[in-house]
């Protein structure tokens, strides 16, 4: 299942970091090599040298002592809104790269919808050098499937394997036409990416605002029914099957889509799927108000709540971490989605949807993980070795020779969310105010410490 094509080339920030140091004495966790272990890490150059009790530091390399922490592979994540070229105001590859560091995150994949759209070897040549210059962690670019992300004619996806996208897709919009997916999905299997869908029949979500029951009809605001993805999902899984090709699921909602995608599997079809942070926690109760604390709180009719797809329903988010626990879903990916002041601060129904996630996704991962939801193990794997199993990525691992890039957390250290505080550009969460358990001490990408809250 894994992606035919090792000849992913490498970009971003590849190259650029290359330190050394060791950390000792951290609650190691690889899931990708098994291991669970009180144990120290050498890093030297800028690549994991040794893992193993008293693993030799290089010479003059910096000691950190991890004692009482978890230390695991670099974060993976398969979905980032960088927004950069062309809408600078909600994020550039700089601010963005900085929140994923802050977050725990040492590889992103930065989604398409941009402005030029990712079409082009000259706009995955820009992405490549302004992150290779500015960047703090590994930038890896998805292209998108049709020219502008138009969904009428399909983007050159040979010349945007060759320049060095590791994916495709029309993120924020669905591919609709089912034949020119099939024949995406024909070109990507000779070319060894998988598309990613965003799954959204429109026509069942014109005006929709948010998840389609109780809570909307109570206030009012066009639902967005679960078979608006389910729909898509199921003639994908088609589509996949006649092409033989790889096909991703972005950010599922709808407990009702993880059967399709079973199904197809079963039957042998290369299909992959991802979950958001907010739709493993977060549920369409929100949109109509919620009280945190007594300092947080959330207004009905709250525009931070507003994300595509929408939030569902209690039986949906349990279904999400039930997948990620039995496979069917192989990943969590942020759907990072900054926005400016404005895009936010209007009506419900005239306000842009996302979250700005980097920073708080493993907030919210490790309060399923502290419900009993997942396991501390399983939820490390749906962050580093599962990610970058779906895009071929070489990331996820502390295996000796990948690169030197480790998330050093504490799981239990409680902090408050202040969006002012973001590295992120984007201020946009529902979470703001809200206590997390579990925090990102250190980030080190390629042995050099970009993120540090040890002190
Ligand atoms: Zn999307």
């Amino acid at each position: 299942m894994s992606n035919p094509n090792n000849a992913i080339r490498l970009a971003g920030a590849h190259g650029r970091f290359l330190g050394s140091l060791v950390i000792r004495g951290g609650r190691v966790i690889d899931p990708a090599q098994g291991i669970d272990a009180i144990t120290d890490i050498a890093i030297r150059d800028g690549f994991v040298e040794a893992v193993g009790v008293g693993a030799d530091a290089p010479p003059g390399a910096q000691v950190i002592d991890a004692r009482g922490l978890i230390v695991t592979p670099g974060f993976v994540d398969l979905h980032t809104h960088l927004r950069e070229p062309g809408f600078e105001y909600r994020e550039t590859i700089a601010t963005g790269t900085a929140a994923a560091a802050a977050g725990g995150f040492t590889t992103v994949c930065a989604m398409p919808n941009t402005e030029p759209a990712i079409d082009t070897t000259a706009v995955v040549d820009f992405i490549h050098d302004t992150a290779r210059r500015q960047g703090s962690v590994r930038v890896y670019v998805i292209g998108a499937i049709t020219r502008g992300r138009k969904g009428k004619a399909l983007a050159d996806l040979v010349e945007l394997a060759n320049a060095g996208v590791v994916a495709y897709s029309d993120d924020g919009d669905c591919v609709t036409d089912s034949a020119l997916m099939r024949n995406a999905l024909a070109y990507s299997r000779t070319t060894g990416r998988p598309v990613v869908q965003h799954a959204e029949d429109r026509a069942l979500t014109t005006g929709a605002q948010m998840h389609e029951g109780s809570v909307s009809a109570r206030l009012g605001l066009p639902g967005w029914p679960r078979a608006a993805e389910e729909v898509i999902v199921a003639r994908d899984c088609e589509l996949a099957a006649l092409t033989g090709a790889h096909l991703h699921v972005a950010h599922v909602s709808s407990a009702g889509t993880l059967d399709f995608i079973r199904r197809a599997r079963s039957r042998g079809v290369h299909v992959t799927a991802e979950v958001t942070p907010h739709h493993l926690t977060l549920t369409d109760a929100l949109v109509g108000g919620h009280w945190w604390s007594a300092t947080a709180s959330l207004p009905a009719y709250d525009t931070r709540t507003k994300v595509n797809p929408p939030l569902r329903e209690t039986p949906d988010s349990l279904a999400m971490a039930a997948g990620l626990r039995d496979g069917v879903i192989d990943c969590i990916a942020t759907d990072h989605a900054p926005h400016g002041i404005t895009d936010k601060h209007c009506e419900y129904q005239a306000a842009a949807s996302g979250i700005s996630n980097l920073e708080t996704a493993l907030g919210s991962v490790l309060a399923v993980v502290h419900a009993g939801g997942l396991t501390l193990v399983e939820a490390i794997a749906a962050l580093t070795i599962r990610p970058a199993r779906v895009f071929g990525l070489a990331a996820g691992s502390l295996l000796p020779g990948m690169a030197g890039d480790v998330t050093i957390l504490d799981p239990d250290r409680e902090w408050c969310v202040d969006p002012a505080q973001f590295r992120s550009k984007g201020r946009n969460t529902p979470l703001a105010g809200h206590l997390l358990r579990g925090q990102v001490i250190q980030t080190i990408v390629g042995g050099e410490v970009i993120c540090d809250r040890s002190a």
